[in-house]
């Protein structure tokens, strides 16, 4: 008698290579993804810092891929930084007013060896900033963004509760001509151990109408929430085959302009 071939959907929860070869072990998603965020974690674990930047062109030239975190003051972002690399001081927030802010890079790869940066860019809208300091700040940010040729991804971070502010939403601008030549971007709405479930949704919700064409989040460093998915994301990021590296500028420099912004205070943390 001749086998007849298996067809149609596999009962739930049967894989079909299970009924095929029975002595086989089946996939499993949920262990695959429990191992891939324990060797993202691991890879962001050995980040070191690399050098620091009051000026764009005091960076160094790299060639390996850059994943740059923004975010305004106090939206938790040297909090999500540690966090995810598993630091307790390495990115810190400098927000005493009119000190000189730089770019730090932090570099990442095992054995010493680099295969992917991350730049912490100083955080945004302090109130008490000088208004030509937060000008300066904001052109070197946008310049940044736009011509940083070998940046591979944006992790933009947003106390949910304040919302994406003005300069946030001008800094995504500025990026969105070089998600069309690769560049990822994803918006992590930070403190999400904060909110219930409706205001989390809500926000979800409006944050999705804002950053269209990029990844949005909730995050939790106080709970961990979304940390493994995160981590996983940088390390599929850094490790993309299909990344071609430098060229990718879409745009030339260009002046900010006079936009002084998010002057409201810093009260929510
Ligand atoms: P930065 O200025 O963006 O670097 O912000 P920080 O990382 O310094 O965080 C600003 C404030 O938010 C601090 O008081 C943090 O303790 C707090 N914060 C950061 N992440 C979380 C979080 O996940 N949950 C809660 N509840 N607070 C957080």
């Amino acid at each position: 008698m001749s086998q007849r071939p298996i067809q149609g959907p596999t009962p739930r929860g049967l894989h079909l290579d299970a009924i095929l070869n029975p002595n086989t072990t089946p996939s499993e998603p949920t262990k695959d993804r429990a191992a891939n965020s324990e060797i993202a974690l691991n890879w962001l674990h050995t980040a070191r810092f690399l050098t620091t930047a009051p000026q764009l062109n005091n960076l160094p030239a790299m060639d390996v891929p850059e994943i740059a975190f923004v975010g305004r003051s106090n939206a938790g972002k040297s909090t999500s930084i540690n966090t995810l690399t598993q630091t307790r001081r390495m990115a810190f927030a400098s927000k005493t007013p009119g000190r000189t802010q730089s770019i730090n890079l932090f570099a990442l790869g095992h054995h010493g060896e680099t295969d992917a940066v991350l730049a912490d860019l100083p955080g945004y809208g302090y109130a008490a900033v000088p208004k030509e300091a937060k000008l300066r700040w904001q052109r070197v940010m946008a310049n940044y963004l736009m011509t940083r040729p070998n940046l591979r991804a944006v992790v933009m971070l947003c106390d949910p509760r304040r919302g994406l502010t003005e300069l946030d939403e001008i800094l995504l601008d500025v990026i969105r001509p070089r998600v069309t030549a690769g560049l990822d971007f994803l918006v992590l709405l930070t403190k999400a151990d904060k909110l219930t479930r409706v205001e989390a949704n809500k926000a979800m919700s409006i944050a999705k109408l804002q950053t269209a064409g990029g990844s949005l989040k909730l995050f939790s460093a106080l709970k961990r929430q979304g940390v493994d998915e995160v981590a996983d994301l940088l390390h599929q990021w850094a490790h993309d085959p299909q990344w071609q590296g430098n060229g990718q500028t879409s745009r030339e420099p260009e002046d900010f302009g006079d936009q002084s912004l998010g002057d409201a205070p810093d009260a929510v943390a």
